[in-house]
């Protein structure tokens, strides 16, 4: 590695400098992180876990917290859809925090407020899809319903159908190639319609029902297994994700595929390093945020005031109170928007521009920045922050490259950064590279993955 140069560094494949004992590891790594992705589908469910996993490792509940002392360690979470790890560093809050910022919320097909209803002697749910979805992947596969039920009484029904190989799934059927001629010739944007996205949940009719009976009976099994009715619809979050879990990829297993790597993936990189890191240089927040896949909006997205509340009851704990005090722990603040980029795909070359893309298994993407024509909407990091981000990268042993999201003009996209940086603190966008983004079956290297971890963990641990 020292004899080479430092721009082929950036091209270098991870795998090649790592040691047996550190390919082990990140075989190792990539197992929890599996069994993550298998366990946490929804925001909901992530926060669980996450939530769970802090409590086991000792995190504290801030409400049970009545003054702060360095090393101590605070778990929040807000309204069961966004979490936050908190460890205290040596010095005042004021000073700013290192945070680093994921989203645990992932494009998918959310069910409307009046889903069910009955066509052909058949029962269908209707979906409105969330996030930017190519609309025929989610065409005949396999799909599993997750989410909460609210009645009207106020009792809350989870609910989760088809991800126990014992259960049933629910589909979409794509229409078949012998009658699509017409429907091929469209424009890939046209060919399946947003109102098309309906799935197929029941065939059997409920014995003396003349009207709508096979409704009738998906109803029934409804009421029978989950005490809902008709109308609990209305307050519900119901979502269909893929059914099939997430698995290695590749004959040298060097890769992993699944559902909801973007952007889980950072979220259990971050986790992982929050879990390791005792008595940091300056206190950690690990954020994990929703909404960002429909623009960090609404009361559970980093566009809001989430990240002032939050800091505003820590630093409550802490005895400030001050206007002031919150300004200057925001503005003082360092943060990393843990977030995937697109991986260049060589099927598309058409899309990417090489030098400045990012490539699976070539380490954890730092991207300047993100936007769409002409960077609009996008954080555009300082170069300061980011030669001192390069600097703890090296003496870290992170291996590491820069990526871009695609050529310019092609299109673009965004990340929480810019909400964050917003109050004045440093922000760089740093997460891995994935392929077939915000399709249902992302792929990420396992060795990226391991390099995002190790910088999360020497960023929460040292950088000051
Ligand atoms: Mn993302
Ligand atoms: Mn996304």
């Amino acid at each position: 590695m020292d004899k080479m140069d430092k721009v082929e560094q950036l091209e270098q494949n991870c795998w090649t400098i790592l040691s047996p004992g550190e390919k082990e590891a990140v075989h190792k790594f990539s197992g929890g992180y599996i069994k993550f992705l298998n366990e946490s589908k929804t925001e909901r469910e992530a926060v669980d876990y996450i939530y769970g996993l802090a409590l086991e490792a000792g995190f504290i509940p801030l409400e049970k917290c009545s003054q702060l002392n360095p090393g101590q360690r605070i778990v929040m979470q807000a309204k069961g859809k966004v979490c936050a790890l908190i460890i205290l560093g040596p010095d005042p809050l004021e000073e700013g925090v290192n945070i680093v910022a994921s989203h645990i919320d992932s494009p998918r097909l959310d069910l409307k407020a009046r889903p069910l209803y009955e066509e052909e002697g058949l029962a269908w749910l209707k979906t409105h899809y969330y996030g930017g979805i190519k609309k025929y992947q989610w065409l005949a596969i396999p799909l599993a319903m997750h989410g909460v039920v609210i009645k009207k009484n106020g009792e809350k029904v989870n609910i989760v159908i088809g991800e126990n190989p014992q259960d049933p799934v629910l589909t979409i059927a794509d229409l078949l190639p012998h009658l699509a001629k017409e429907q091929m010739e469209k424009k890939m944007s046209e060919a399946i319609s947003g109102e098309g996205l309906n799935a197929l949940v029941g065939s059997i009719p409920l014995d003396g029902e003349s009207k709508n009976p096979v409704k009738g009976y998906i109803m029934q099994l409804l009421s029978e297994r989950y005490g809902i009715e008709e109308e609990d619809f209305t307050s519900a979050e119901l979502e269909l994700v893929p059914a099939f879990p997430a698995r290695e990829v590749g004959l040298d297993r060097s890769l992993i595929g699944g559902y909801g790597q973007d952007d889980r993936v950072s979220a259990y990189a971050s986790l992982q390093a929050a879990l390791e890191v005792t008595n940091p240089a300056r206190t950690v927040i690990c954020l994990f945020a929703d909404k960002e896949e429909i623009g960090s909006v609404g009361n559970t997205g980093l566009h809001s005031l989430l990240l002032e509340n939050l800091l505003t009851e820590i630093l409550h704990v802490a005895g400030i109170d001050s206007y002031l005090g919150l300004r200057r722990c925001l503005a003082k603040s360092y943060a990393l928007s843990a977030d995937v980029n697109a991986a260049v795909d060589p099927n598309y070359p058409e899309v990417f521009e090489k030098r400045n893309c990012s490539f699976l298994s070539r380490g954890v993407v730092l991207t300047k920045y993100t936007g769409s024509r002409g960077k609009a909407e996008s954080n555009d990091a300082n170069p300061e922050f980011l030669g001192r981000i390069r600097k703890m990268m090296e003496e870290s042993g992170v291996c590491w490259q820069v990526g871009e999201l695609g050529k310019v003009d092609i299109g673009g996209g965004g990340t929480v950064a810019q909400y964050l940086a917003y109050y004045g603190m440093e922000v760089l966008d740093c997460g891995v590279a994935v392929m077939g983004m915000h399709s249902p079956f992302e792929i990420v290297s396992k060795v990226d993955l391991y390099m995002s971890f190790k910088a999360y963990r020497a960023f929460m641990q040292a950088f000051k």
